[in-house]
């Protein structure tokens, strides 16, 4: 379909309409015609499809007939927000001038752009618009919430700004045209649902513009950096798309900081931190667990708490200390959270504020808001406040004259519009008063108009009534006509009445309209001006937001401690972690009482745990509760065990068997090897890893000798990470002896009549086979193939086993130097405890490596 030839002519209208369309570029125009938004062209046609509305046609000249489809004005928002869905940008063409006065063709402007990273949303979770900009081996990115006002920035490899990326799933995706994609960004484009949007790099200067700064190092955001590049391209868009500059927008914030743990995105998934590992669904996770806050800036505070722990041990107990000020007070706990309910979104609200939709219902809700805000920070404050929460609360501005006088102000319960007045108490302003005295004279005049035409008429049924047609009119029903005086004139007639005007009526009308319309318009000209009061505050108003959103963060960390028994974790300064029946949160809270509960302790001398047992013994809730614990501990949070020491982690990494994330596209083996040697390559003395059944995606051999291989790197370091290591390669368990620093370590199993129990203790030994046979019967595998199984697992333990690297060693030694009898033969270290075992596959493989060579 084209849109419409320029050598054919159009009607004046279709051509102001594709004059208006060759600005932009992908994106829908809806163009306003009277009561309706209408889509011409392709765009018709698409647009028709997406919302399911029928496609019509228009006469546009020449042309012939058109492809068309419009939606009624009244119900712009909620087609946008479908077409918004889809991934749509749609251009919203206003008339901008009245119809009625025009002369000729209605003059029609864009107003704005919506995106799907730039539309105000209705939902409490942040939506990112992110921009991406790469130079050489760096990039930088940047990250705008128009909804709540976030902005934040960063730059690194271009692997650690795609994960910020993954991190914070942006809806819209911002890129200079013509840019190259470097490989780990188009892998993450083509995997997650982002919308991107190529712009052409336009003029700098715009954070210098919104932040009315000199220089952006001032933001700590050096000048000649990508990551400004990134910056300013976000901020151009926001501007290009809203036609205007947002006043809400907070400073820049670096989304890298120092004093914050390394926490890998594969982690935060693996660990179910605010997600399901399986559907990636928010219920199920630790936030969800987690999240019991009184506001909704507290819950998005608390997600981007536990994305992001603290390293530094001062801020960390700081945090402690506040909740444990709400822990020890149950009574203060109650009443902040009571208080913090009433509070609404201020940040959302504020952004209503800056894109010019807040009605006085936002402006009442802000003052409210306020009022309560306040109100929480009196009962937060008393002598026992520990420092950090007198820090948050002494820098707050003072915005009580803000609020009062929106209380003094405003009606109670006011309009949902500010265009028809209704807004502003009595008594407030005095022009608004002598507006409304002249409209309520005119309707007493009016009152007694009609009560002196019934006695002058004789008509008891004669009224004075008005409609938008006719205006103010005098009603007189069919059966009184007879008695209608001369000078009535009529107007309209009706089944069973006819309606007259008179000339003092029309008078009279005109005041009335005429002091209507002006209180209206003074009515929206001190709401404006209110607005304005409103987006001046806004920094302070934001501050107050952020304290409100720490200290209800603060107190339902206490309160999540105090109902799940939870308790106050000892932060040191060494390295180490000392867990004293410690349990999974979430695992907990699924199985309740039946959960066991679990010791770990990893010391610098001792710092691998090599954990064996069975599937489904529990070896993966073992490890991850580890590392949920510090990293609650770390975010400031009380910690489900009985005691707790936590040396700060810098770093926590996890790393699952590849089998465990299929369905990712990528060769799985390769994924699971590439994040194997970043981790190798940036763990450090602090960091804490997790490998669960390392290997797990090559064949038997290979998969056991990288495992060891990797064990033996992390035992041999001079800065040593404390490691979590299950395997089910039992051959691994050897280790131990001749390292020290490996402790074996496995989880209990009880061997029944009938098959085993799981008892999810974790034992300081080794365990002593796999069970995966018994495993696979009580997951109820027919009889006769877990009979057959059994068959072949005997014979196959007489022929192969899994041959560990002691015993290569030894088979090599033995064959240059042949022992005479098995009973000669002599491991290397003497680890392989039950050498009959050997026997058979040791003379084999003796044979075997003889004949390589
Ligand atoms: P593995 O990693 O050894 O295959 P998981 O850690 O996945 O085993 O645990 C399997 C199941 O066992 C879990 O889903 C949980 O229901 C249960 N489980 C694990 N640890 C415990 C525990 N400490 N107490 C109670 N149940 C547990």
């Amino acid at each position: 379909l084209s849109t419409g030839g320029s050598s054919m002519s159009l009607t004046p209208m279709m051509r102001q309409y594709q004059e208006i369309k060759a600005t932009l570029e992908d994106t829908l125009l809806m163009f306003r015609l009277g009561d309706f938004y209408e889509l011409f062209f392709e765009d018709a046609v698409v647009a028709s499809r997406a919302l399911d509305i029928t496609l019509t046609g228009r006469d546009a000249g020449e042309a012939g007939r058109i492809p068309m489809c419009g939606v009624p004005y009244h119900a712009l928002e909620s087609y946008l927000e479908r077409l918004i869905d889809h991934g749509f940008r749609v251009a919203i063409c206003e008339q901008v001038e009245d119809p009625k006065t025009a002369k000729g063709l209605v003059q029609r402007e864009i107003v704005r752009i919506v995106t799907p990273g730039t539309a105000l949303a209705n939902e409490q979770a942040n939506r990112f618009l992110a921009s991406f900009v790469a130079a050489g081996d760096k990039a930088g990115v940047c990250f705008v919430d128009v909804g709540t006002g976030e902005v934040l920035f960063g730059e690194g490899g271009c692997g650690e700004c795609v994960e910020q990326l993954r991190r914070l799933a942006p809806i819209e995706l911002l890129m200079a045209q013509g840019a190259e994609m470097p490989e780990p960004l188009a892998r993450y484009v083509s995997e997650e649902q982002v919308v991107l949007t190529r712009r052409q790099l336009g003029a700098k200067g715009y954070l210098e513009k919104q932040y009315l700064v000199g220089q952006p190092e001032v933001l700590g955001i050096d000048t000649a950096s990508p990551a400004r590049t990134a910056c300013d391209m976000a901020l151009a868009y926001i501007e290009e798309t809203q036609k205007t500059q947002l006043a809400h927008l907070q400073a820049p914030r670096p989304l890298f900081e120092a004093d914050h743990m390394l926490l890998t995105q594969a982690a935060i998934l693996h660990l179910e931190l605010t997600a399901t590992a399986r559907d990636r669904a928010r219920k199920g996770s630790l936030l969800d667990l987690l999240d019991e806050t009184a506001t909704a800036a507290g819950s998005r505070m608390l997600k981007a708490w536990l994305e992001r722990p603290l390293c530094k041990k001062a801020d960390i107990e700081a945090r402690h200390d506040a909740v444990d000020y709400f822990y020890q007070d149950f009574i203060l706990r109650e009443e902040v959270r009571e208080v913090l309910r009433g509070i609404h979104d201020m940040a959302r609200l504020l952004a209503r504020f800056s894109f010019g939709s807040a009605n006085a219902r936002d402006l009442l809700a802000l003052a409210q808001s306020l009022r309560a805000a306040r109100q929480v920070v009196d009962i937060v404050r008393t002598p026992a406040a520990p420092s950090l929460l007198m820090r948050i609360v002494d820098a707050l501005p003072d915005l009580v004259p803000l609020y009062e006088d929106a209380f003094v102000q405003l009606v109670d319960d006011p309009p949902a519009t500010i265009r028809d007045g209704g807004m502003f108490r009595d008594g407030v302003h005095a022009e608004l008063d002598r507006l409304r005295s002249l409209q309520s004279s005119g309707r007493a005049w009016l009152r007694e108009l009609e009560q002196s035409e019934r006695e002058r008429t004789g008509i008891k049924s004669l009224k004075v009534g008005y409609n938008k047609v006719f205006g103010y009119y005098i009603e007189v029903s069919k059966a009184n006509l007879a008695s209608v005086p001369a000078e009535y004139e009529r107007r309209q007639t009706l089944a069973a009445a006819e309606r007259f005007v008179l000339p003092a009526l029309k008078e009279r009308e005109a005041e009335i309209v005429s002091a209507q319309e002006r209180a209206v318009a003074f009515e929206e000209g001190l709401f404006r001006s209110f607005c304005d009061r409103v987006l001046a505050a806004s920094a302070g108003i934001q501050q107050w937001a952020e304290a409100i959103a720490q200290i209800d963060v603060l107190a339902t960390l206490a309160h999540v401690a105090n109902k799940r028994r939870y308790v106050r974790p000892e932060m040191v300064d060494g390295v180490g972690i000392e867990i004293e029946a410690g349990r999974h949160p979430v695992v907990e809270a699924h199985v309740g009482a039946d959960f066991v509960p679990n010791d770990t302790l990893l010391t610098p001398e001792e710092h691998i745990i090599l954990l064996t047992g069975p599937n489904m013994g529990g070896k993966s809730t073992y490890m991850r509760q580890t590392a949920v614990i510090c990293a609650i501990a770390q975010m400031g949070g009380f910690v489900p065990a009985t005691r707790a020491r936590i040396g700060i982690v810098d770093k926590l990494f996890t790393r699952i068997g590849a089998s465990d994330d299929l369905g990712r596209g990528q060769s799985t083996f390769m994924v699971e090897m590439t994040e194997l040697a970043e981790i190798l390559r940036l763990a450090t003395g602090r960091s804490l890893i997790l490998l669960d059944e390392i290997g797990r995606g090559t064949s038997t051999y290979d998969g056991l000798s990288i495992a060891e291989a990797v064990l033996e790197d992390l035992a041999t370091r001079s800065e040593r990470p404390l490691t979590m290591f299950a395997t089910h390669y039992h051959e691994l368990t050897a280790f131990s002896e001749s390292f020290s620093c490996v402790r074996n370590q496995s989880l209990a199993v009880e061997e029944t009549g009938s098959g085993i129990r799981f008892l999810h203790t974790v034992m300081m030994r080794p365990s002593d086979r796999s069970y995966g046979i018994q495993v696979a019967r009580l997951a109820g595998l027919p009889k006769h193939v877990i009979d057959r199984a059994q068959e072949l697992l005997l014979a196959r333990e007489h022929a192969q086993v899994d041959v560990p690297h002691s015993v290569r060693e030894a088979a090599a030694t033995a064959a240059v130097n042949p022992p005479a009898t098995q009973h000669e033969a002599r491991l290397p270290g003497g680890n392989i405890s039950d050498l009959a075992l050997f026997a058979g596959p040791y003379r084999s493989f003796v044979e075997w490596l003889a004949g390589q060579d």
